[in-house]
């Protein structure tokens, strides 16, 4: 399927690695230009010469720390008016919810819910002026089905999620949706460094761990990047415009619930 979006310009934030490269991945092959952010330069520019290697499309890259007001005024000067914007970061520490400072509850807060609420401020007027406009943000299951271990990644993400269904319908009549997705048990970096958290394992015992928690789900393993990146990229397309303000489990069937 074509998904109607060749040309198109998106501002990927937290895109290195893990699920923001893949989204990344996914609209570079539809032919999107992409301005990817990450905080470590050597990482990102490895991800942008790898992406730029296999895709013939505009790719330069955005430095910066997405949760401070600084690393989106860089994201936002090198993309200032997005067709697409996936928002992204680093998810909080997981841990005993009653150790967590309040230091830590604000950096929670402004990760996983401010750093997107800012860039949808920032963008979303100029995207319905436009008519067009794709915004997606990669959440958690957890905001569906919480887990006390992930309480700062729960609350923040929460905050967003009710903040995007407040204002989605605002938009879809101008042609630009807001979606989340919520992803459980994808294999990447972050996976494995909470699974070495909450199992107190590192080395071969870590590897048993993940290959425990992947045979835990229905689906008997683990999710690929490749698909969570093709449902943002559907999202993402001219053919998802009356879609908006939907929580999207990508979890393999694990949550139990019918709504
Ligand atoms: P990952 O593999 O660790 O990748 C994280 C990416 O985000 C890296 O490119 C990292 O690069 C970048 N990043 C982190 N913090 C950033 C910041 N403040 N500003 C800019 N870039 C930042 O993680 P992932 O598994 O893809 O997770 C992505 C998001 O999905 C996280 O919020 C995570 O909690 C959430 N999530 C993932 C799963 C899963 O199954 N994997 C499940 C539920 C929720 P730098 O470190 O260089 O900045």
């Amino acid at each position: 399927m074509d998904l109607g979006i060749e040309g198109r310009t998106a501002l990927v934030c937290a895109a290195s690695k893990g699920l923001g490269k893949a989204c990344a991945e996914a609209l570079a092959a539809e032919g999107v230009n992409l301005v990817l952010t990450a905080r470590t330069a050597e990482t990102l520019e490895a991800t942008a010469a790898e992406l730029r290697s296999r895709y013939p499309v505009g790719i330069i890259t955005a430095v910066g720390d997405i949760a401070t007001e600084a690393g989106r005024a860089t994201a936002l000067a090198a993309c200032p008016a997005p067709d697409i914007l996936v928002n992204n970061a680093g998810g909080p520490p997981v841990g005993d919810w009653r150790t967590f400072s309040v230091e830590q509850w604000h950096a929670a807060v402004d990760g996983n819910m401010l750093a997107a609420i800012m860039l949808i401020r920032a963008v979303v007027d100029g995207m319905a002026e436009r008519g067009f406009g794709r915004i997606v943000n990669i959440t958690s299951a957890m905001v569906k089905q919480p887990n006390p271990a992930l309480s700062l990644s729960v609350a923040a993400r929460i905050g967003l999620t009710g903040f995007v269904k407040g204002i989605a319908p605002s938009y879809v009549g101008s042609n630009v949706t807001i979606n989340s997705l919520l992803p459980e048990q994808f294999e990447t970096d972050r996976l494995r460094s909470n699974i070495a958290r909450m199992t107190s394992t590192s080395g071969s015992a870590l590897d048993e761990a993940m290959a425990k928690a992947a045979k835990s789900g229905p689906a008997g393993r683990m999710g690929r990047v490749e698909e969570f990146g093709a449902v943002c990229a559907f999202y993402c397309s001219a053919h998802a415009g009356f879609i908006t303000g939907q929580n999207v489990m990508l979890d393999g069937g694990r949550y139990p619930a019918v709504f």
